[in-house]
């Protein structure tokens, strides 16, 4: 297995089938470049193909571990972590410390029914039903103290139809952002 990996300027590594197009506007934008074989380091991997089986099997302790690594090696953590989950298939939301929303997919804007720019302007109170909010914000100061959590929750779409979701949430990800992976929760027996 020989193919070749580029890098971007804010340090994602992919592979040719991982990576936007040689030529295309994003590739020059973001500044992708081929990384000569002797400048390779071990842990130049694509993420991409690097995650999706990690995500396939629901073992988000490896895709953070991964995404943690791959944002400590970045000087822009969260520009990566957003490319990283962007394509990942399952709903995935990133947070700030103050639980305003810094990062989202595809699959998240799906779920809620918020468009891209709607997601990264609300809070976790705004996904909360109203019922939830006395407990929100003393339940989230003691998650962000924490190393992570799962459970089952109830999210408040963009209609205000109310979904229970499993989250597998995990601090820190990069300094001061905090990542949860949504998944269907099991049904109960
Ligand atoms: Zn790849």
């Amino acid at each position: 297995m020989t193919d070749v990996l580029t890098r971007s300027r804010n340090g994602e590594v992919a592979c040719t089938a991982h990576a936007p197009p040689r030529g295309s506007l994003r590739w020059q934008v973001e500044g992708w470049q081929a990384i000569p074989a002797a400048d390779l380091t071990p842990g130049d991997e694509c993420l991409q193909c690097v995650l999706a089986p990690s995500v396939r099997r629901g073992d988000f302790d490896a895709v953070a571990a991964d995404l943690r690594r791959v944002a400590s090696r970045s000087h822009s953590p969260l520009t990566v972590i957003n490319q990283y989950i962007e394509s990942l298939p399952l709903p995935i939301l990133v947070a700030d410390q103050a639980g305003n929303y810094v990062g989202a997919n595809f699959e998240a804007y799906a779920l809620t029914g918020f468009s891209r720019k709607e997601l990264l302007n609300c809070s976790v109170a705004d996904l909360t039903p109203p019922a939830d909010l006395s407990d929100e914000e003393r339940l989230w100061k003691a998650f962000v103290r924490s190393d992570g959590q799962s459970g089952v929750y109830t999210l408040r779409c963009k209609d205000g139809r109310t979904l229970r979701v499993r989250y597998d949430a995990f601090t820190n990800i990069a300094d001061g952002f905090h990542i949860s992976f949504l998944t269907a929760p099991a049904p109960a027996s």
